[in-house]
């Protein structure tokens, strides 16, 4: 199902670590049919570089960084959140309707945004988001 770039969304979630699925699964559980975007090429975020992850609770003898988030984004489709495998590159956060530009350059208009992009990008409100040369 491609995304509706018509239509105003309740939530749009950019980032897809744990904190972005986990989003999704809730967000998508209230029925408000959240669109995620989840980076071009580093979906699933910063557990997807690590070997076992020991501390996850639910897991005895722990799990793989990347089978941990493959389960992750397989909860947050089953419940109908839509994943987008791209970046959001510029945000408008002021005013009730936000808008977000991405970057194949689809423009979404969303009442709420959820930011869960980790550590490793700087956006700033208003503005362009700062591409890698800029971030910090
Ligand atoms: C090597 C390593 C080992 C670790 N091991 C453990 C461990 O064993 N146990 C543990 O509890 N924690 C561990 N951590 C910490 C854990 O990875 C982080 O706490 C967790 O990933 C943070 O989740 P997050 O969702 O906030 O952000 P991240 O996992 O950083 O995810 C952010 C996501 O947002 C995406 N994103 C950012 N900007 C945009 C944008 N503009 N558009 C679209 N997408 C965007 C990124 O691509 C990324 O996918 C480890 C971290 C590392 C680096």
């Amino acid at each position: 199902m491609s995304v509706d770039y018509s239509k105003v969304h309740e939530l749009v979630i950019v980032g897809s670590g744990p904190a972005g699925y986990t989003a999704g699964v809730y967000a998508a559980r209230a029925q408000l049919s959240p669109v995620l975007y989840e980076g071009s090429v580093t979906a699933g975020g910063a557990l997807m570089n690590t070997t076992e992850v020991e501390n996850f609770p639910g897991f005895e003898h722990g799990i793989m960084g990347p089978d941990l988030m493959d389960q992750m984004r397989k909860q947050a489709l089953r419940f109908g959140t839509q994943l987008v495998t791209d970046d959001i590159t510029e945000m408008k956060l002021d005013g009730e309707i936000k808008t977000l530009v991405d970057g194949s350059g689809n423009t979404l208009k969303a009442r709420a945004v959820i930011l869960a992009m980790g550590s490793a990008y700087n956006i700033r409100n208003n503005s362009p988001m700062r591409m890698p040369q800029d971030w910090v």
